[in-house]
């Protein structure tokens, strides 16, 4: 089983790369951000908790989404690896999902980082907010927060894939397609 992580800022692409990523290579796309509006949609006791948290761009708490990645890693089958988007999005999420991998005789396989920039993000988060629908994109002061938080706390993660040298910068700006080959190009190599 390969594990991939899906890493970079919000409106980086990371959504749409990783479904056709998992597409292509068989794998389970595991984005906590869908999981999260599911239960919102599904008006759940957890949806209803974590709504205004999610609202205001900050993010819900570890234990949440690392229950639900767990319950995903569990009942899965019949997939070459999975595609994680968006999860880990904290160093303590990070630790998680490497001792949980670990337990099952997995690891983190390579983790690859979109990067793109401010203003960038800010121009194609607008133009998604006109068809996403999702409250989060539709504010400036609340995608603002977002990049923020994205780059005080999911930031660091990067870091700790360093470290694993597991982590590959991937230019993020260009056609969708381009970018897909850059990111195929990096997942070759761990096949
Ligand atoms: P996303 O679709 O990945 O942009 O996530 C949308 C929102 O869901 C985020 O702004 C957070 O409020 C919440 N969220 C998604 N994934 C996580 C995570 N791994 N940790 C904490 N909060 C998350």
């Amino acid at each position: 089983m390969i594990n991939v992580l899906m890493f970079g800022p919000p409106g980086s692409g990371k959504g749409t790369q990783s479904v056709t990523l998992a597409e292509k290579y068989n794998f389970l796309h595991l984005s906590t951000g869908d999981m999260l509006r599911a239960e919102l949609a599904a008006a759940t006791e957890l949806g209803k908790k974590m709504e205004a948290i999610m609202a205001a761009g900050e993010l819900v708490p570890d234990d949440v989404v690392i229950a639900m990645i767990a319950h995903k890693i569990d009942t899965t089958t019949g997939r070459a690896g999975f595609v994680f988007d968006g999860f880990p999005r904290t160093v303590e999420q990070a630790e998680a999902l490497e001792k949980m991998l670990e337990k099952r005789k997995m690891k983190i396989d390579l983790m690859l980082v979109l990067e793109v920039n401010d203003a960038e993000l800010m121009d194609r988060m607008q133009k998604r907010a006109m068809v996403s629908g999702r409250a989060d994109d539709a504010d400036e002061a609340v995608i603002n927060n977002r990049i923020a938080v994205y780059r005080a706390k999911t930031e660091p993660v990067i870091e700790y894939g360093r470290r694993a040298g597991v982590a590959r910068i991937v230019n993020g700006v260009g056609t969708i397609d381009q970018i897909f080959a850059r990111l195929c190009n990096h997942i070759e190599t761990v096949l």
